[in-house]
């Protein structure tokens, strides 16, 4: 078993595709390589990489990519509020966010016990819950530095 922590190459972003019944395509492969080596991009960062590779790819394109790929499951949206849409490969356990106030850096952070227990809300008011978001707030380490 290939451990999660293994750096990925183009055909393990290849076969992903295929695992969902997507076509593979160079902007998919390039899409999914930005955003697994930069978590929690937003898609101005992610055109900027993907760019490095396809020169000639159009916002547009990328776009429709990361919406396809979060459709698909292979990417997370992640919107935090005050936040513009990033996006990160770590997708299907429920883990949250600490997000900078000051400069908008996002880090992961596990669920804090079990198996996502914040999908179990007291009331669900009869919905069909998958997902939760819980945003964690407060300054990165450089932020806090540079206010003292
Ligand atoms: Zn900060
Ligand atoms: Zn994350």
């Amino acid at each position: 078993m290939r451990q999660a922590s293994a750096v990925p190459t183009p055909s393990d972003f290849e076969r992903m595709l295929r695992g969902v019944e997507l076509r593979v395509t160079r902007p998919r492969v390039a899409v999914l390589s930005a955003v697994h080596d930069h978590p929690h991009a937003d898609t101005d960062s992610v055109i900027g990489v993907v760019r490095e590779d396809l020169g000639g790819v159009s916002h547009q394109a990328v776009h429709d990519v990361l919406r396809v790929l979060t459709i698909a499951g292979l990417l997370r949206r992640i919107e935090p509020p005050g936040s513009v849409a990033r996006y990160e490969a770590r997708v299907g356990d429920n883990h949250h966010h600490v997000v900078c106030r000051s400069c908008g850096a996002t880090a992961d952070v596990d669920c804090a016990v079990g198996p996502a227990p914040c999908l179990n809300p007291s009331v669900d008011h009869g919905f069909v819950i998958d997902e939760a978001e819980v945003v964690f707030r407060g300054l990165c380490p450089d932020c806090s530095t540079a206010n003292r």
